[in-house]
């Protein structure tokens, strides 16, 4: 896949964004343990950054999935996984089913303003039950005139302390796991303040991603519209997983620059650190694990891009998304882990941006389907496991 001059155009416009209005502010960000998004993402907003792949109809771009994923690709250069990650819910996790199978009416009230950074959003599938386990959830909505009457928990939400709305994964009828579940649009704040029954219990302190506000959230008879489902009743569950497959190629798409990064920052502190009388980088094993390190990336880049030709052309991309997760998952351990041990005691501080990596790379074998479940998702396309993976 060659990117083609539109697509240098929006890196160029975002990299002047991130530099201008982001990177400034990672460092005090991260200290504050979250970052202004509505701010941020009205900012990409007027950008027209955060809706390239939506319907213009909702002032999106109407452009595929390649620019997607040199926007994510680009938000590589922000100097922290919080941010980023932030941003990839808006993009690439909360609102593509939303953008696919809602109505007009949720089109116009959620996704218009998500992607013109007015609202904020966040996508609820785990709880503190099931996380791998989506079948698993045990949030309900019960139906009561017109509304759903929802009840339950949602844990490791991002941008739970500031998101508008939530897409949530729920229990909408008894019956099989796989068949008895809906995406449901929830309104979580009007005039800024939690709507009734929804509770943020607690805001959760992590390793790392320490920009990103990550959440357990508590749902107490909250009512919403039955209208503000999406798509069909018993689909959640399988638009949910189609949804995963952009959240899949968006975790792969935006590490490729900041791996690249990690990787350029650590040459330079190799050519510059003397040892033994000669650079760091005059040593053969740092030079042949750089060297390496920078081929596992560009094979990820690859396989990325080849995932992404597949998607355009309207190919389940289950298979191809999934080893981009897997080998991204995978790279994130490894690259940032080999770099901080070149930077010597430097890599172990808490300011540096290797380390940094480090603690918040360690996310992407975790989040959005552990490397397990995508071993697990490969073995059945492979024919190797028998039985169906839950
Ligand atoms: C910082 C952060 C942000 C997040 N943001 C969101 C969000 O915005 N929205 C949301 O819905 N969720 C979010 N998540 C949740 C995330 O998707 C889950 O943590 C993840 O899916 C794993 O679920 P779990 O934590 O319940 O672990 P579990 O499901 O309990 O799994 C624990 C471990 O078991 C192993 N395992 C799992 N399945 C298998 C298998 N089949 N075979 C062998 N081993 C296996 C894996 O090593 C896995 O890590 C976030 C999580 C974090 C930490």
């Amino acid at each position: 896949m060659q990117f083609t001059h539109e697509h240098r155009e929006i890196q160029k416009t975002l990299k002047r964004f991130i530099d201008e209005q982001i990177n400034p502010h990672v460092d005090e960000w991260e200290a504050a343990e979250i970052f202004p998004a509505h701010e941020v993402f009205k900012g990409l907003g007027k950008l027209g950054l955060l809706g390239l792949t939506k319907p213009e109809a909702q002032g999106g771009g109407g452009l595929d999935y390649s620019y997607g994923m040199a926007m994510a690709e680009t938000l590589g250069h922000i100097h922290c996984g919080g941010v980023p990650m932030a941003i990839g819910v808006q993009t690439d996790m909360a609102t593509p089913a939303l953008a696919r199978f809602g109505s007009d009416e949720l089109k116009r009230d959620f996704l218009a303003p998500a992607i013109a950074g007015d609202m904020v959003s966040c996508i609820g599938v785990s709880e503190p039950g099931a996380g791998s386990d989506v079948a698993g959830i045990k949030s309900v909505a019960r139906k009561d005139g017109d509304d759903y009457v929802i009840s339950g928990q949602k844990m490791w939400i991002t941008n739970s302390l500031q998101a508008d709305w939530m897409c949530m994964l729920v229990n909408t009828s008894d019956g099989p796991a796989h068949k008895n579940k809906s995406l449901v649009m929830v309104p979580m704040r009007e005039g800024g303040k939690l709507v009734k029954g929804i509770e943020v219990a607690q805001k959760i302190r992590k390793i790392g991603m320490h920009s990103s506000d990550t959440g357990l959230i508590y749902f107490d008879e909250v009512r919403v519209p039955q209208r503000y489902r999406i798509g069909q009743e018993g689909a959640g569950f399988i638009y949910q997983m189609q949804q995963f497959q952009e959240e899949r190629l968006w975790c792969a798409a935006s590490t490729l620059q900041s791996l690249t990064n990690c990787i350029e920052w650590t040459v330079e502190w190799a050519q510059e650190r003397k040892l033994f009388g000669a650079s760091l980088s005059d040593q053969q094993w740092v030079q042949f694990k750089l060297a390496e390190l920078k081929t596992e990336v560009e094979s990820l880049r690859a396989l990325t891009y080849q995932a992404c030709e597949h998607y355009i052309a309207g190919e389940d991309v289950t298979e191809w998304a999934t080893m981009a997760k897997l080998k991204a998952g995978r790279l994130n351990r490894t690259v940032p882990d080999t770099c901080l041990q070149f930077w010597g005691g430097m890599g172990f501080t808490l300011e540096n941006k290797v380390s940094r990596m480090y603690r918040d790379g360690r996310l992407a074998s975790i989040g959005g389907g552990a490397d397990e479940v995508m071993l697990g998702i490969l073995s059945k396309i492979m024919g190797i496991a028998k039985r169906p993976v839950k």
